[in-house]
């Protein structure tokens, strides 16, 4: 089997640096990366690597440049790749101006091959090679998605909307045929390749009871899948859900009569928590999905990452495209930071770079499979230069040799141009 060696500073993280401090990573000035059979065989010095390589190995020298794992994206919707920068709107009218319009187009399968190329293509560009993603209604629209990845060896997991109610008559399904749907979609690709599923409800505005009680079956029928929804991003909408259920004394309440918390449950937004939402995030071990650019773009407040990790809650980083603005979780990351500076607090650039690989890959517990370089992972990595444009290149000059700085400087000025090469499962996957 041919193996690849990809040369470069080796930058890993084996913990958070927020609690393990420079312990949390090990960076290889002159090292390489040997993978075989899409894994990484062994992670070290470059002359140690080489000369225990096979003769025919590939080569590929990004010396000079950073390479980290993939970077992971914890929400995302793939149906809204048309609707990123749509103007003036808040949440609930950014749905049904733009967002549900844009969706029902996938009930087209072609459609959805098309758009779920783009897509991927997209990723790969901006270096994120695992995501957790939505897509519509439509069986037909997780199909498409999740042959695509199939198709280039991608680690994803992914979900079929659920709606029944509050949304066009075109996106919603029944609480039956939206359980019937997912168990289909479960059976046909859970497991397959790299692909893992996400019981999706979308929220609980666009779901009765007896959409969250099936999800809810879902969940407690397939344990070790994923649930996907979106938790206190906007104030209208928590007053919707309020009405809708006038039993639940908070939203989190809603989702946690159905079963649906957990350690394999991912809450996009979770900005306007109270106290006892946040217990119960942290006590159910649930993940808050940090969505920096989309919460500003949407005017719909600010996260404040300090409450949750005293609480010992467990925290995500994600770009929400469309309601983000950039597919780059090197842009998300410097908006993140942005966000806690609102909010009194700082976010070093270590602990950021951890967020995106590992800190996330702890967060879809996919930490054993991607992540960290270490071998026997799976070989998805990102090739990241601070050189990229003038501007950093200038902005370099002085830090030469300083990781933290050099960090800094690609996430706060990095962006698709700072991704040398992605690989995904050990190929190039960056233009390919
Ligand atoms: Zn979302």
């Amino acid at each position: 089997m041919t193996e690849r060696i990809v040369r470069g500073r080796i930058l890993t993280f084996r913990d958070d640096p927020r609690l393990a401090g420079a312990r949390a990573w090990r960076l290889v000035n002159n090292g390489a990366v040997a993978i075989r059979g899409g894994r990484i065989a062994a992670v070290g010095e470059a002359g140690e690597i080489l000369a225990n390589a096979p003769k025919d190995a590939v080569i590929d020298d990004h010396s000079g440049k950073l390479v980290l794992p993939g970077l992971i994206d914890a929400h995302i919707h793939y149906p809204q790749t048309r609707v990123i920068g749509s103007y003036g709107a808040q949440l609930l009218d950014w749905l049904n101006k733009y967002t549900f319009v844009e969706e029902q187009k996938f009930a087209d399968p072609a459609h959805s091959a098309s758009v779920a190329r783009f897509f991927l293509d997209e990723l790969f560009r901006q270096g994120t090679t695992t995501a957790c993603v939505y897509c519509t209604v439509h069986p037909a629209s997780v199909d498409a998605f999740f042959a695509e990845a199939e198709r280039r060896g991608a680690r994803m997991i992914a979900g079929k909307t659920m709606m029944d109610r509050n949304a066009p008559p075109g996106l919603m399904d029944t609480a039956q045929s939206g359980y019937d749907e997912t168990q289909a979609l479960i059976a046909r690709w859970r497991g397959r390749g790299r692909l893992d599923y996400a019981i999706t409800p979308r929220f609980a505005v666009t779901s009765s009871e007896a959409q969250l009680e099936a999800s809810g079956a879902l969940a407690a029928e397939h344990r070790d899948a994923y649930v996907q929804t979106h938790l206190d991003e906007n104030f209208a909408e928590i007053a919707f859900v309020k009405r809708q259920f006038p039993w639940a004394k908070t939203y989190l309440d809603v989702y946690a009569r159905y079963g649906l918390l957990g350690p394999r449950s991912i809450f996009g937004h979770c900005i306007h928590l109270a106290e006892s939402e946040v217990a119960a995030l942290a006590s159910s071990g649930s993940v808050a999905a940090f969505c920096p650019t989309s919460n500003l773009f949407l005017g719909s407040g600010l996260f404040d990452k300090k409450r949750l990790d005293d609480a010992g809650a467990r925290v995500a980083l994600a770009t929400d495209v469309g309601g983000g603005t950039s597919y780059s979780m090197l842009t998300t990351a410097a908006e993140g930071y942005k966000v806690l500076q609102m909010g009194g607090q700082s976010w070093p650039a270590t602990q950021a770079f951890y967020q995106m690989t590992l800190g996330n890959a702890r967060a879809l517990s996919l930490q054993d499979r991607v992540g960290a370089l270490e071998s026997g992972r799976e070989a998805d990595l990102v090739v990241l230069d601070a050189h990229a444009t003038p501007a950093m290149a200038h902005r370099m000059e002085s830090h030469e040799g300083d990781l933290e700085e050099e960090l800094f400087v690609l996430m706060t000025m990095g962006d698709d141009r700072a991704v040398r090469q992605t690989y995904v499962a050990g190929r190039a996957a960056k233009g390919a």
